[in-house]
């Protein structure tokens, strides 16, 4: 697994997917830049979460609201007050820490020790080993599991009560060091708010601090009226929004999962009180359905329900994928209420509330929200994609190939163009003039840098799901080879049918 994370990193980087941010400075911690290939898939994401949404439904509109908002904006939400996470310093080594994260890798050692038990049980007994009968029955394995256990519900609780002192004693008590140092010299775990913050240009102080949004919902909960009135939507309606969010995460680690500056693609509907249970089951489906579709197996995909629900919220599920580091977030789907919108119409003295033509009632809607990362999605696209595979040559030899077996629609590169021989005009001007055809359409590429061995083999490490080569048979018969990514078939077409061939398999 982790193997296979590391060659996902290597392969984002190599293939101008994804580079750290500033590298030429020795970077900048989770924060990272997307190359050439990265920015197509990306946008490509984007585009088919967009035309789902809005596209797709007539009662859904989209807006674009700025990254800077009124600072009372995030009072009214309750960022200034709660989001916040437990932080604790190393006083010799000064490196900061999540109280929690601290905990939870705590207790992640301990799963490692029963995996390690169950795997040597499990080759001893062979076919007959019964996992959760061991689990309960072998002393050290159940003294584990009862040790994981107690750990993990004291730090629920911790968690839940907003309890930092008992965080700080559970450190203590589990003799918890300094990963890097191994010191144990811990200040007291204290609240960080995890909001950047900013200075408006013509107000000194704390009068003109400004926050990085930290979410997109807000910029669509304080347009609620606007959006309502200029589109004469009815609730229930929707308003969806893709745009950057940012935040000073403790814990700086695995990749594009969890950075400081990174992207949501999030929609706020909104519906009449009471509806709520009714919209959060419709787009708990809706979501799900979405992820299918994009080809991601359904075993890789599984719902999670909260535990401690977050200060907005009633309900709450998050969508998960099985990340090389395991089971992940991937995306939520929460009943908010009317807790964004009633606390801004308390906080600005403004009335945001629907009149109902057919019960002619007033009324503040709720809303329920989905609300993805459009990085957690690209590095979920591409932990799914990433394949390595034993191919037989045409010569008979086997050799292995880095895949990238993308959703067609997501690809950066539909189809790459290539002729047989470089310094054969007529092939090359025969590609030349299909590539320009033909990128009209699809975002395709001209290559002829290689031998067509090699030029495939880069096809396949960035995800394009045809290759064309002209060969001189082309010259006679105007057909070209179309080679499909995954299955490796060529088949002759005529040249003139390959923008509907690629067409047919491209869109969604
Ligand atoms: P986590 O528990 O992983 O910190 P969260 O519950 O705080 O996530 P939400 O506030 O629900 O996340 O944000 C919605 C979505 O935004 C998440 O499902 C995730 O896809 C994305 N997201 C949140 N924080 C980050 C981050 N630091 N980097 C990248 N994506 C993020």
């Amino acid at each position: 697994q982790n193997d296979l994370f590391k060659k996902l990193v290597a392969h984002c980087k190599e293939y101008g997917f994804i580079f750290q941010s500033s590298e030429i400075y020795d970077g900048l911690a989770a924060v990272y830049d997307y190359g050439p290939y990265g920015v197509q898939l990306k946008n490509n994401l984007k585009d088919y979460w967009w035309r789902s949404m809005v596209q797709m439904h007539d009662n859904i509109v989209g807006i674009d609201a700025s990254i800077f908002m009124h600072p009372k904006t995030w009072k009214a939400s309750g960022h200034v007050d709660a989001f916040n996470d437990p932080l604790i310093d190393n006083k010799d080594s000064k490196r900061r820490f999540r109280a929690d994260v601290l905990i939870e890798d705590y207790m992640a050692k301990i799963e490692d020790k029963i995996d390690k038990e169950l795997a040597k049980a499990r080759k001893r007994f062979g076919e007959s080993f019964d996992e959760a009968m061991y689990r309960e029955t072998n002393p050290r394995v159940a003294g584990y599991v009862e040790q994981h256990n107690a750990v993990r519900d004291r730090l629920a609780k911790a968690m839940t009560d907003g309890d930092l002192e008992g965080l700080k004693a559970l450190i203590e008590e589990l003799e918890i060091a300094d990963p890097d140092t191994g010191s144990r010299n811990w200040t007291d775990v204290r609240q960080f708010n995890l909001m950047f913050s900013t200075q408006l240009g013509n107000i000194a102080g704390e009068e003109g601090k400004l926050y990085l949004r930290p979410e997109t919902a807000q910029g669509i909960f304080v347009n609620f009226l606007n959006v309502h009135k200029t589109t004469r939507q009815k609730v229930p309606f929707g308003i969806a929004q893709i745009g950057k969010a940012f935040r000073n995460e403790i814990v700086a680690r695995q990749f594009i999962f969890r950075m400081r500056e990174f992207e949501q693609m999030e929609m706020q509907f909104f519906i009449k009180p009471g509806e709520q249970q009714k919209w959060y089951e419709y787009w708990k489906e809706a979501r799900m359905k979405w992820h299918l579709a994009l080809g991601t197996p359904a075993d890789q995909l599984r719902f999670h329900d909260h535990d401690n629900l977050a200060h907005y919220a009633d309900a709450a599920v998050d969508i998960q994928f099985n990340f090389p580091f395991g089971f992940k977030e991937l995306e939520g789907i929460h009943s908010r209420t009317d807790f964004d919108l009633g606390n801004h119409q308390e906080l600005s003295g403004k009335k945001l509330q629907y009149f109902d033509p057919a019960t002619k009632e007033n009324y503040v809607p709720y809303v329920v929200e989905t609300s993805i990362g459009a990085d957690r999605m690209f590095l979920a696209a591409m932990s799914n994609a990433l394949q390595e595979e034993t191919v037989v040559g045409a010569n008979g030899k086997e050799s292995t190939r880095e895949v990238l077996k993308l959703h067609p629609a997501i690809a950066p590169i539909k189809c790459a163009i290539l002729p047989l021989k470089r310094n054969d005009e007529r092939l090359v001007n025969m590609a030349t003039d299909i590539f320009n055809d033909l990128r009209l359409s699809f975002d395709v590429q001209y290559d002829d840098t290689g031998s067509i061995g090699k030029l495939y083999r880069r096809q396949d490490a960035i995800g394009t799901p045809f290759c064309v080569t002209v060969d001189f048979e082309a010259l006679d018969d105007n057909t070209v080879t179309l080679r499909d990514r995954d299955t490796l078939s060529q088949e002759r077409v005529p040249i003139g049918q390959l923008e509907q061939i690629i067409r047919e398999r491209v869109d969604m």
